[in-house]
């Protein structure tokens, strides 16, 4: 186990996959230990670092991972087998925003980390999927240092880019359904659950 995740990170730094910061993930786990949370939802599997080490984060944990790049996907699923955690990891290769989830399906903890431009979207589609008492982290609110300077930037690209995490930053911050925590943690992330439940 210890000496595949040495492997994802180095495979990851080789191809340039943005996986989770040592203490980011460390956070989550803690979380996951912490909350009791039997089920998570992961947006954005690449190449299941992040996935593995939440599940191997309890005993009965489950994980289930949306990635929608081919390459990531069977890479993720290579891994997940190395480890023999088939029956904790469900990996499911489609794009996030095209999956139709069973109704009535619950997660303790929904994880938002695929493509940055589109957390208000996967945020507003899966909430309806988060279980009573269940909480919502996104990763990456940070972006690099680039989030509340995307005024400063140069690359149009970019810039669009920082300001759609900017904006899902005051989307959190205005919600009259949940209250979000803020971490300067990793490369930042947020921990959002429904008010009603506080
Ligand atoms: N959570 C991983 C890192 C994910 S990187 C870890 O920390 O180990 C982001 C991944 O999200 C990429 O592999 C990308 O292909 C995937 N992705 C981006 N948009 C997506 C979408 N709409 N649906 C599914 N996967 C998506
Ligand atoms: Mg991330």
């Amino acid at each position: 186990m210890k000496n595949l995740i040495i492997e994802m990170e180095e495979y990851a730094k080789e191809k340039n996959i943005p996986i989770m910061e040592k203490d980011g993930i460390a956070f989550l786990m803690k979380f996951i230990k912490a909350n009791n949370v039997k089920s998570v939802l992961e947006i954005g599997s690449a190449i299941g670092y992040s996935a593995i080490l939440m599940a191997s984060s309890s005993p009965d944990v489950k994980v289930t991972t949306i990635e929608r790049d081919e390459t990531n996907y069977m890479e993720c699923l290579k891994n997940v087998k190395k480890c023999s955690f088939e029956q904790k990891v469900n990996v499911v290769f489609q794009d996030a925003l095209e999956l139709n989830l069973a109704e009535g399906t619950q997660f303790d903890l929904i994880f938002i980390d695929a493509a940055k431009g589109q957390y208000k979207n996967f945020f507003e589609k899966y909430k309806y999927f988060l279980a009573p008492g269940g909480a919502i982290i996104t990763d990456n609110l940070k972006f690099h240092g680039y989030v509340g300077k995307s005024d400063t930037i140069e690359s149009k690209n970019l810039r669009q880019l920082v300001t759609k995490i900017e904006n899902y930053v005051e989307f959190l911050k205005s919600n009259e359904e949940f209250e979000t925590h803020f971490y300067d943690i990793g490369d930042g992330l947020s921990v959002s659950v429904r008010k009603n439940e506080k």
